[in-house]
């Protein structure tokens, strides 16, 4: 399978900040289509203008390597990184689709991001990042270097139809394994669970047990968006293949919403029973703090782990302040940290101790109990 070879202007994509579900401060798309051709992918809807045939008009950013060796370059960096990793995957294309063993721009990136001494985060369905392998290892002892596979099923016929030019789950699983053997921390995205198909309790609570096997880090279970348009015509004719009678479903789920995201009850009901089997696994919900970057900015850890705090107080049933206090750390002075008792004055001292540790780099035990096992939890002590 060929590609349209261009010329981008820029590559790094920079974010705000540093966001709570990838711990990424920055990203890129090398690639745009991809063969892997999940009947779900959001990279088909028209916002994204990729144009031709999705899974088979592949095109790829030739210069994507000299553009983010001149991006990376310190000289040019205006304002201090936040210093989450960069991210390669998600969007609107694997960074490691079958064409990447020709074109190498995934690798010559990564090796880019080594080499200015950045983290990478790797979010693909590949199992081409085995080539990898050793440069990650390296980047991994230094704390640079996380890989997320995604899922949307555990079962290989089921992944055959809705995923046809991705590598079968079972052998993603394999992949997982192997770099944990290795000493590359990583964990599944499992994401988007298809209403009907894939979001049982039964097949939620699989991939947490096969996830605890493997030793994984963590299993971030989320549901799937639809935005009317090519996305969702193309979904719903692979549906149709599936399992015609699930369609009545999907025209409750899926009316009309500029997010594409489920309403009704029935959203509600497979968001429950989804946290419900999350709730009850040991296995952080978020990528946990033990795998951020080492060169985070204070702040934006702190940030980012009051984010997820308050993601899993929510899935717990439990009450909290996380958000509030996300955004009383957001707007803590900058540098002094002399200067922060003052500018926490108004917390109560749960609260005020609770953000002090998080930016002293500690790791409280009321965030690995939310993240982690939800059995017995109280409410939050910030509640
Ligand atoms: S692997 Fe990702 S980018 Fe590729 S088709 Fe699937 S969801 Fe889309």
């Amino acid at each position: 399978m060929g590609a349209t070879e261009t010329t981008a202007k820029t590559i790094l994509r920079k974010h705000k900040g540093v966001d709570s579900w990838f711990v990424s401060s920055a990203g890129m798309n090398l690639y745009r289509g991809c063969p892997h051709n999940c009947a779900y992918c959001d990279g088909r809807d028209e916002r994204y203008r990729v144009e031709g045939v999705f899974e088979r008009d592949l095109v790829v950013k030739v210069n994507a390597p000299e553009l983010l060796a001149r991006e990376l370059e310190p000289r040019r960096r205006r304002k201090p990184s936040p210093g989450g990793f960069m991210l390669l995957g998600g969007g609107v294309g694997d960074s490691y689709m079958p064409i990447e063993e020709h074109y190498r721009v995934t690798r010559r990136a990564l090796e880019l991001l080594d080499r200015f001494g950045h983290a990478v985060h790797i979010l693909t369905k590949s199992t081409l990042v085995v080539r990898d392998v050793p440069l990650l290892v390296k980047m991994a002892r230094e704390g640079r270097a996380l890989l997320s596979m995604s899922f949307s099923t555990l079962d290989d016929d089921v992944a055959a139809l809705f995923e046809p030019g991705a590598p079968p789950p079972s052998a993603r699983l394999e992949i997982l394994g192997r770099l944990r053997a290795e000493g590359i921390p990583a964990g599944i995205f499992l994401m988007p669970l298809i209403p009907g198909v894939s979001d049982s309790e039964e097949a939620v609570a699989a991939v947490f047990e096969r996830a605890g096997a493997l030793g994984l880090e963590y299993v971030i279970p989320a549901g799937m968006t639809l935005k009317g348009g090519r996305q969702r015509d193309h979904f719903l004719g692979v549906l149709d293949r599936f399992d015609p009678s699930l369609r009545p479903l999907y025209e409750r789920l899926y009316t009309e919403n500029r997010w594409g995201a489920p309403q009704g009850e029935g959203a509600r009901a497979s968001e429950n029973r989804v946290n419900r089997v999350a709730a009850a696994s040991a296995i952080p919900k978020r990528i946990p703090a033990a795998c951020f970057p080492p060169a985070m900015d204070p702040r934006w850890r702190a940030r980012v782990m009051l984010s997820q705090m308050d993601d899993m107080s929510r899935l717990h049933g439990l009450g909290g302040r996380y958000r509030e206090l996300e955004k009383v750390t957001a707007a803590l002075p900058e540098g002094l940290f002399m200067t922060l008792d003052g500018a926490l004055d108004a917390l109560k001292k749960t609260e005020r101790d609770l953000i002090l540790a998080l930016l002293d780099g500690a790791t409280p035990p009321e965030y690995s109990r939310l993240l982690g096992e939800g059995p017995g939890l109280d409410k939050g002590i910030v509640g």
